[in-house]
């Protein structure tokens, strides 16, 4: 049976995007296919779990969570261990997902209820151009109906040719776009005035545009 290291379970609300303020069960796994600039995620591993023991760890954690969050690191990158695993979760399934992994999604994707997929910008990134990746990965998802949305972390570098890559996508796929603010440290990192104005960018080219920054920071829960 399949092992996976996994950094931390933990209940809490929803901090990012569209559910926010939903409580969750955050199952956080360690590793990841990118390596964002801005990555804040400790991949150390502390716990080792079959599917058999996950099921039996958070089976009485599932009372008051609205949905069971996958998130990390990258879960696409277990999808194996997650097909025995999700079977046992008898809430819904929240995968939160850097979007560049289509052939794995494919695999779990009739386990899966809301994706929350990132577009990468490589102004804030770091990373090369993974629009054509996240296209693909966005006509996998949709293919399936699936409840989908795209956060798109941003500074005050974001460039035009990048708003454009953005709102095609999302016109394309018919995707709503959640724009959240970078933070270092915890700290904004972008001014209210210029997320404003980036905001007001995008929603000229597409209106189906959000700003929702992160939450659970202001509140300073995990
Ligand atoms: S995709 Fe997420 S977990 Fe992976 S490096 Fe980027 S910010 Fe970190």
């Amino acid at each position: 049976m399949q092992k996976v290291k996994i950094k931390e379970i933990f209940t809490s609300i929803q901090g990012e995007g569209p559910y926010v303020g939903y409580n969750q069960l955050f199952i956080r796994f360690c590793e990841c296919n990118l390596k964002c600039q801005y990555c804040d995620t400790d991949f150390n591993g502390e716990m080792i779990f079959t599917p058999q023991t996950l099921k039996e760890y958070t089976e009485n954690k599932l009372t008051t969570v609205h949905s069971i969050s996958l998130t990390g690191g990258e879960p696409l990158l277990f999808v194996d261990f997650l097909n025995e695993y999700l079977p046992f979760a008898n809430k819904p399934i929240y995968l939160e997902t850097n979007a560049t992994l289509p052939k794995e999604l494919e695999k779990i994707i009739d386990r899966v209820d809301i994706i929350s997929a990132d577009i990468k910008l490589p102004s804030a990134s770091g990373m090369p151009s993974l629009f054509e990746v996240h296209d693909r990965f966005f006509e996998t998802a949709k293919k399936h109906a699936k409840e989908i949305f795209a956060k798109i972390v941003f500074n005050e570098k974001i460039t035009h040719d990048e708003i454009v890559q953005c709102t095609d996508l999302g016109k394309k796929h018919d995707i709503e776009l959640i724009l959240q603010p970078q933070t270092v440290s915890d700290k904004p990192y972008v001014s209210a005035k210029k997320s404003q104005e980036i905001l007001n960018c995008f929603l000229q080219k597409y209106p189906h545009t959000r700003l929702i920054p992160q939450v659970h920071k202001f509140l300073g829960v995990e």
